[in-house]
């Protein structure tokens, strides 16, 4: 099978071309190329020597995911469906504000841990996604929003400067869709890599956000060799609660994920945690649950994201009354944590928080509006 430059990050691919005979430096040329360019066809790599050209034509592929569907919702959010194959897909989801652009990325097909109030998790856990699956929709998005710089010629330096200066489309990852990318380290390592790599994406560590169910090893590992900034689903203020919930608790309790969250401050990007919280309604949403919480995180330097609860059939949970919410967030804020309540978008294509399910048939059948093809989408 030829390998899928998709795959490997600046390291990976300077060793594959070293086993070829070539420089270094041809693997800068091929980050700019595939992920500042899009560029998938190696014919189109002009300024690639002619005899690397058709190494690479023989030995290797730019293979991204086939995309499956593109929905746009009334409120502007747009969400592709992209097939990672035996009738798999995963969901990622672009979200426009004022004054940036968020895209949500999923890091496995299903996930594994079974939180009770995920569709993710109830689908179960199909398998990781690759590196190249990963990084594959960032590129998608790019491609699709129009986000790749233009090559632009060597000489052309005002065209290229003027091009680097544009303002981004994307200008924050958060990988918050479908899995759980601390179970799925190594591939989603290598993927953050790219994403803050100069010659790849060259996005900022603040504006790449991993979302954590919380696995405390892989939080230290993520700590020590690539931090960015960090998000950890918390959902309740007592383990009791918490096992329930999310399941991974039984392994790493409370005492040890805040302790987990306090050491990988020390390297963070960040100097706070986002701790995100699922209002789910007569369940961990009264005032002793915020002022438990407060005591729980009195060491943690934090901010919380209340997510009111986004039902799916059969979940079994209801989302808080908007009342609640408020009530919940002035109680934390009182304690002077910044609370933040994240706004619903998407809804109308299934694309808000736990709504992602990759379903090919029923879903986007039903809801997507337009489905365009990958000629279509390629354009
Ligand atoms: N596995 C990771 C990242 C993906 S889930 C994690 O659990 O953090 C992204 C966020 O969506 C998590 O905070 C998760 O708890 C939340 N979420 C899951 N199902 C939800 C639902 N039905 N409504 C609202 N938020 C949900
Ligand atoms: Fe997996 Fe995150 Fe869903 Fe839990 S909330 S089942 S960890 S995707």
């Amino acid at each position: 099978m030829k390998v899928n430059l998709l795959d490997l990050d600046a390291d990976g691919l300077a060793a594959w071309l070293a086993e070829l005979g070539e420089k270094p430096f041809r693997a800068r040329q091929l980050l700019h190329w595939v992920h500042q360019f899009g560029e998938d066809d190696f014919e189109r790599m002009t300024d690639v020597a002619k005899g690397l050209r058709a190494k690479l034509a023989e030995r290797a592929e730019v293979r991204l995911p086939q995309l499956l569907g593109d929905a746009t919702a009334a409120d502007g959010t747009r969400k592709w469906l992209l097939d990672v194959g035996n009738g798999n897909a995963v969901e990622c989801v672009f979200i426009p504000e004022e004054n940036r652009g968020t895209l949500c990325i999923s890091t496995q097909a299903g996930c594994a841990l079974d939180c009770a109030f995920c569709s993710t998790g109830k689908q179960g856990f199909n398998r990781n996604l690759s590196t190249g699956e990963i990084v594959g929709q960032l590129w998608w998005a790019k491609r699709a929003l129009g986000d790749f710089r233009a090559p632009g010629s060597a000489g052309d330096r005002r065209a290229a400067e003027t091009d680097f200066c544009r303002e981004r489309v994307i200008s924050n990852v958060v990988l918050m869709g479908m899995g759980e990318p601390l179970a799925n380290y190594e591939n989603v390592l290598a993927a953050l890599r790219l994403m803050l790599d100069d010659n790849a994406y060259g996005l900022s560590r603040r504006r790449v956000t991993v979302s954590t169910s919380g696995i405390v090893p892989a939080i230290d590992r993520l700590r020590d060799e690539c931090p960015v900034a960090l998000a950890v689903s918390l959902h309740a203020p007592e383990d009791a609660l918490r096992d329930r919930l999310v399941p991974i608790n039984r392994k790493y309790p409370l005492t040890e994920l805040m302790a987990a969250c306090r050491r990988y401050l020390e390297k963070s990007p960040r100097d706070f945690i986002t701790f995100e919280y699922v209002m789910l309604d007569g369940v961990n949403d009264s005032d002793a649950h915020a002022s438990e919480l407060i005591r729980l995180v009195h060491e943690v330097p934090c901010k919380f994201n209340l997510i009111p609860f986004n039902p799916f059939p059969a979940s079994g949970f209801k989302r808080s009354p908007a009342l609640r919410v408020r009530r919940f967030a002035e109680i934390l804020m009182q304690a002077h944590i910044v609370t933040t309540t994240r706004k619903t978008r998407g809804e109308d294509i299934d694309a808000a928080c736990g709504q992602l399910a990759g379903q090919v048939r029923d879903r986007t059948r039903r809801r997507t509006k337009r489905t365009i093809t990958l000629a279509e989408a390629a354009s």
